[in-house]
């Protein structure tokens, strides 16, 4: 049962932000929230559209896609199934680096420039538009009311590396101070510090706790040695973002904090795409994501094999990805997950869970 102030957050002083901001994030969550119930074959149906029109748009509106669209004489209207993006090439890093201006809508002002740190240790140059930004927080918040939490509700935030804007804001701590819904803690993280922040949590006892992995896991190994229970700290949900997260983490941070871990698996490009559900399925955001897995040859392979993770966000137009390479090793999953969503599952390796 939400308290009174959770209740006013979640349904006015947010909805409020979200408009005077322009985005129709609740709106958006709500449609999400009716959609994920779907059958399988009709979310399908709904992601061939949705990725139909997405390609037509980028087609008459980005350079770079114009460009290749022509070049390779793709017509998006001959895209009928999701099968049909396997006719476009990949995009990478280098192919962003270089093409980052025409990647961009044209005549769209609004967009936020975002430096993102990419695997290699070289930044990587992007822009994100309110419309991208909406659908990733809707999709978060929609995870978030699976776990019986809202956006008001106390939470802490705990991030080792410095964390950039669209972090911040696909974390939803942008809104911190207003709507209560995180705090922000990022530091390097030495042993006096991890000691404050956990009198901190004593002290405060947040009902969530987001971070990335290691830092998590950081935390829960210094208690550990030190005899420093966390489990009564009355945190009842830990979300974790940001990183791989390995098996061996997952066991020391459920343990450790004593409550469910919930892993969001996105990157800063794409946004949230898969995120846990109760039964343990890690469901696609499919309404705003397309997943796709191919070999080592780039062929798509099928349900239940294992291979890179491509990515295409089909929220937004303003500085679209499409095909992205991530380098994630996942596997589509096509069985049912025991929670009745219709939303299709990804088998992460190493993700340590079902
Ligand atoms: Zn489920």
């Amino acid at each position: 049962m939400s308290g009174f102030y959770t209740r006013f957050a979640a349904n006015v002083l947010f909805p409020l932000r979200e408009r005077l901001k322009g985005r129709e994030t609740v709106r958006i969550r709500r449609e999400m929230e009716a959609r994920q119930w779907w059958s399988r074959e009709n979310l399908l149906a709904f992601q061939s559209e949705r990725l139909r029109a997405f390609l037509r748009d980028v087609g008459a509106h980005v350079p770079y896609y114009r460009n290749l669209f022509a070049q390779t004489e793709f017509v998006p209207e001959e895209v009928t199934s999701l099968s049909g993006l396997q006719r476009l090439p990949f995009l990478d890093a280098a192919i962003l680096r270089a093409n980052v201006d025409c990647l961009r809508i044209e005549g769209q002002a609004h967009l936020a420039r975002f430096e993102s740190g990419a695997a290699n240790g070289e930044p990587l140059l992007l822009y994100v538009g309110p419309v991208r930004t909406s659908h990733d927080i809707a999709a978060r918040w929609r995870t978030l009311r699976w776990w019986d939490v809202d956006i008001g509700d106390p939470g802490i935030v705990v991030w080792g590396p410095p964390i950039d804007a669209d972090t911040r804001e696909l974390l939803g701590i942008s809104c911190a101070r207003s709507i209560r819904s995180a705090r922000v803690l990022a530091f390097e993280m030495p042993d006096t510090e991890a000691e404050r922040f956990i009198a901190r949590l004593r002290k405060r006892r947040p009902k969530t706790l987001t971070g990335n992995p290691s830092t998590l896991a950081y935390l829960a190994a210094f208690a550990q040695a030190r005899d420093i229970a966390l489990n009564d700290l009355g945190i009842q949900t830990i979300f974790a973002a940001g990183e791989r997260l390995w098996a061996s983490q997952r066991e020391l941070i459920a343990s450790s904090y004593g409550c469910p871990l919930v892993y969001l698996y996105g990157n800063r490009g794409s946004g949230l795409v898969a995120s846990q559900c109760p039964m343990g399925g890690l469901h696609i955001a499919a309404e705003n994501v397309v997943v796709e897995i191919v070999d080592e040859d780039g062929e798509a392979l099928p349900s239940g094999k294992a291979g890179e993770i491509i990515l295409t966000n089909t929220a937004s137009r303003d500085f679209p990805f499409i095909r992205y390479r991530t380098g994630d090793i996942g596997a589509l999953d096509w069985d049912s997950c025991p929670c009745g969503r219709g939303l299709p599952l990804l088998k992460l390796a190493e993700f340590g869970a079902r």
